[in-house]
């Protein structure tokens, strides 16, 4: 029986790498739909449910993407609501690679350091990246402080991953250096997730830093979000502390995507958000 990935984006166009990505995880084929909307969701998920029997679903599958993380979230609650006892498929959210990349984050970073109690800081956590990986950092045990450069959208991102993922994450503003080096106070791990070619943290505060022990950038796009580094770096030691650039992230980030979607077709009941 053939795999059939069911790829709802949000965008006007369905990604094209989100299909190529699904192939090369074992999908046979992938059935692309694009300028979705929460409405749509319900009969999109009919199709995929209500044509192979409770035991053969395991063949069908839904992928959610699209750049908007917040529209992507309501379409998985729809698809999840959609289910009606066994008729169900299981269904991944990857908007933006925001769960990829951070998830690919975290384990790179947490691979090197145990960071359960401690302090870990995620700069300009507010985007989707961020969010997701202060979100599994803080389901990890660390005590996680996010940042924004505004105090009410630093502590509006703290309250909406508490609501999503039932966790704790302090939002505080760092708008300038100062800010920066007050949110890194005690802090043994920091991950760089700001827009792309925006530097975060200088070098300056990070060589001679007392408690950090790994730093994360997820950041490409020169200047990258720390100071001198390399984008490649995959856990090199620099300065007594381990780190991570965006390709040395990047490549594992792929690995996730692949085995997440393949995951999909294994049962289907399985939610990876
Ligand atoms: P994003 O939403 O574009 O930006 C994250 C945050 O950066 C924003 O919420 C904003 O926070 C802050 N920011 C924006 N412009 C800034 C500026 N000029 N100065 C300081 N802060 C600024 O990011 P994202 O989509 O979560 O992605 C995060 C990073 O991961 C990006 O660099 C992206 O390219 C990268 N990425 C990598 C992969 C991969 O596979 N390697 C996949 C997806 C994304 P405030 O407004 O709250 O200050």
């Amino acid at each position: 029986m053939k795999k059939i990935l069911i790829q709802l984006d949000s965008d006007p166009f369905a990604s094209v790498f989100d299909a190529i990505a699904a192939y090369d995880s074992g999908a046979d084929r992938v059935l692309q739909y694009a300028g979705m909307t929460p409405e749509d969701v319900q009969d999109l998920v009919y199709g995929a449910i209500f044509t192979r029997g409770p035991e053969q679903l395991k063949n069908s599958a839904v992928f959610i993407g699209g750049s908007d993380v917040a529209v992507g979230e309501e379409m998985l609650d729809v698809a999840r609501d959609s289910f009606i006892g066994p008729l169900k498929v299981s269904v991944m959210l990857d908007a933006n690679g925001c769960n990829t990349t951070a998830a690919a984050a975290v384990a790179r970073m947490l691979s090197s350091v145990d960071l359960e109690g401690k302090k870990v800081t995620i700069l300009a956590g507010t985007g989707p990246v961020g969010i997701r990986a202060a979100a599994l950092f803080a389901q990890e045990g660390a005590q996680v402080t996010l940042t924004s450069r505004g105090q009410e959208r630093a502590e509006e991102a703290a309250a909406s991953i508490g609501e999503r993922f039932d966790v704790d994450v302090i939002g505080v503003a760092a708008p300038d250096e100062a800010g920066v080096r007050e949110a890194l106070d005690g802090a043994h791990g920091v991950l760089c997730a700001g827009a792309a070619g925006v530097m975060l943290l200088p070098e300056s505060i990070w060589v001679d830093h007392p408690t950090l022990q790994v730093l994360g950038d997820v950041n490409a796009v020169p200047p990258l979000g720390i100071e001198g580094i390399k984008v490649h770096w995959k856990g090199k030691e620099k300065h007594g502390k381990i780190i991570y650039g965006a390709i040395g992230i990047g490549d594992f980030k792929m690995k996730v995507h692949h085995a997440s979607v393949a995951r999909l077709f294994e049962q289907n009941d399985l939610i990876l958000d």
